[in-house]
């Protein structure tokens, strides 16, 4: 019998109070996806699980108030909301697929977008894409706010860069640059609703001549992190977009990635598999973009 007591503060001062008291025997939990399949796992054993349910203001999705065009997003918000709002759908289409690919709608129904965010599981479908729109995180607490980048927010395997006392509250996703295309690539062999066994997110923005003006590229589940392709953006970068390039930018993410052996496939397979599917993000990225 797994013993803890359940706390649902009405608002994010009561939550921070708890947070305070109960220090490092407190979790809080949003959807429970993963933190209630981590305690019956016995891999977390918090005293007490703080709930976010009932704290006000933190599920909603609006255009940005600070002049930035991008949308900020509550990190109580269902992903299903996100996979489905029309506002999302209009403003950042790749956002809205990315969270399509997550899981089932019964998983995306509960699970919620900062809860999936802290967990950390590399594998998770929503990283690349938040890297390669340049989203960023703000972790609120007692004492403040701070904004982080989606990259530097995740540290390691399931490790994010959220401090005793903080609690995520919103992401902000600019919009992503004119005249620009972007896909989100998920390869996963086995089921459905499996989790990826390679991923990426490419945003190509193609100029006059068709050279590149602005790329981001990120990969998912090939590391202990999501990993955003730097190389294979300079790479492309101010060149034209031609095959050869794109097939040189693809290659060099073969030498970032550094995927585990696993009943999704070996290491070598999935490095190679890396490198297709970034070609293949990149051109469907081009394609969308109407090139
Ligand atoms: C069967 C199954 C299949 C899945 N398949 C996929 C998939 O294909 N792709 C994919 O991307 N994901 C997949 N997921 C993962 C799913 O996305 C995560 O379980 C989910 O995103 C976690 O969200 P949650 O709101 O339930 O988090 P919770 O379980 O509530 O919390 C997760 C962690 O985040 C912390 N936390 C939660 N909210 C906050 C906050 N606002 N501030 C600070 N800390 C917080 C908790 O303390 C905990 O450590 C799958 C999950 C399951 C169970």
């Amino acid at each position: 019998m797994i013993e803890f007591e359940l706390h649902s503060p009405n608002s994010l001062a009561e939550a921070f109070s708890l947070l305070e008291t109960y220090g490092e025997d407190a979790r809080v939990m949003a959807g429970g996806t993963a933190l209630v399949l981590q305690m019956k796992q016995r891999l977390a054993q918090p005293g007490h699980v703080i709930s976010l349910r009932r704290v006000g203001g933190l599920n909603r999705i609006e255009e940005s108030a600070n002049g930035s065009a991008g949308l900020k997003i509550g990190a109580l918000c269902a992903q299903q909301q996100v996979a489905t709002s029309p506002l999302v759908k209009t403003k950042l289409p790749l956002v809205a697929e990315t969270y399509q690919h997550v899981a089932t709608p019964r998983i995306r129904y509960m699970a919620s977008v900062g809860g999936g965010l802290v967990h950390g599981d590399p594998s998770q479908d929503p990283p690349p894409s938040l890297i390669a729109l340049g989203a960023s995180l703000t972790l609120t607490s007692a004492s403040g706010q701070r904004v982080v980048s989606m990259e530097d927010f995740l540290i390691d395997y399931y490790e994010t860069d959220v401090q005793p006392g903080e609690i995520l509250t919103d992401i902000f996703i600019p919009s992503a640059p004119a005249g620009s295309g972007a896909a989100y690539l998920k390869f996963l062999p086995r089921t459905a609703d499996d989790y990826a066994t390679v991923a990426v997110a490419a945003v190509v923005t193609p100029g006059p001549g068709n050279v590149c003006q602005d790329v981001r590229i990120a990969l998912g589940a090939v590391g202990t992190t999501a990993i955003h392709a730097t190389q294979a953006e300079e790479i492309l970068l101010g060149r034209p977009l031609t095959e050869e390039n794109i097939r040189a930018a693809s290659a060099s993410v073969k030498d970032v990635v550094d995927p585990l052996d696993d009943y999704r496939g070996s290491a070598d397979y999935k490095r190679e598999m890396a490198e297709v599917f970034t070609r293949r993000a990149i051109q469907q990225a081009l394609a969308n973009a109407g090139r």
